[in-house]
């Protein structure tokens, strides 16, 4: 695997190191993968499985093929319903590029971030939408989505490399906004628009936070003291010796809320 400082950050990895730089140094520099899900209950297991395949449907409806039978009969209809709720909700029209499954990267030395988006629709207009789809039970609260490193990184990303795709060869962040929505509140979603002040705050942000990873020394990536995120983590048997904790969004969701701040960067090591 390459070394850090050539590999591109994710909003995933960003978020990991916020919440336990130790857990990023396992994932990241050490390069152990434990799936989070490893050892977790069928039911969880199989609400992670029904996400993917409504993911995997709703990619292929946006780029224009059959969502294809991706479950068995019983979960392929109640799938099958939520892609209907979908099309309801964003129809596939002609008038409107769909980019499903985009992935950007950026490039520059002080930053590098990549990200790939479920979809980002664009107009002809030079508005520019990125959707992401949830599926837990409850919808994640707007305090939250505010606060999520995908937020931050989606919104930044798309202005900062996704020119291309602008029929203006720029996105300006007042023409980006991201909308979660979950097929299970099909009225409601969360609508999140951007600016050019959340930008360059953003932009310095990325740049301070991703260079404190970077000079981190392996040593010096310290665990988190909040046992409630050591609960759900899947390196719990190398810290506490004990295996990590069926997922509660609704929990997990105010944990992250109340230790995740990207207003301001973590203390140093
Ligand atoms: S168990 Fe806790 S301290 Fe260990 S890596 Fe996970 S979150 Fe960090």
């Amino acid at each position: 695997m390459l070394p850090l400082n050539e590999r591109h950050m994710s909003a995933m990895a960003l978020r990991t190191y916020l919440s336990c730089p130790l857990r990023f140094r396992y994932r990241y520099l050490d390069n152990l993968y434990w799936s989070r899900q490893w050892g977790s209950a069928p039911e969880e297991q199989k609400a992670l499985e029904r996400g993917q395949n409504f993911h995997l449907m709703a990619r292929r409806y946006y780029a224009g093929v059959d969502p294809a039978q991706v479950a068995d009969p019983v979960e392929q209809s109640e799938l099958e319903a939520w892609i209907q709720l979908l099309a309801g909700f964003l129809p596939r029209t002609a008038d409107r590029a769909f980019h499903p499954e985009l992935e950007l990267r950026l490039n520059r030395p002080d930053l590098r971030l990549m990200a790939k988006f479920v979809l980002v629709v664009v107009d002809s207009d030079g508005r520019a939408t990125i959707f992401d789809w949830k599926t837990e039970k409850r919808m994640p609260r707007k305090s939250y989505l505010l606060k999520s490193p995908q937020t931050l990184v989606y919104r930044y990303m798309l202005c900062a490399a996704g020119g291309q795709y602008s029929p203006r060869g720029r996105f300006k962040p007042d023409e980006i906004e991201m909308i979660y929505w979950n097929p299970l509140y099909p009225s409601r979603w969360e609508r999140l628009p951007y600016s050019e002040a959340q930008f360059q705050k953003d932009a310095e942000y990325l740049r301070s936070l991703t260079a404190q990873i970077l000079r981190t020394p392996r040593e010096a990536f310290l665990a988190t003291s909040e046992m409630n995120i050591c609960r759900h983590c899947e390196y719990q048997m190398i810290c506490h010796g004990r295996r990590a904790e069926q997922i509660d969004t609704e929990e997990e969701e105010a944990l992250y809320e109340a230790t995740l701040s990207w207003e301001d960067l973590p203390e140093l090591p």
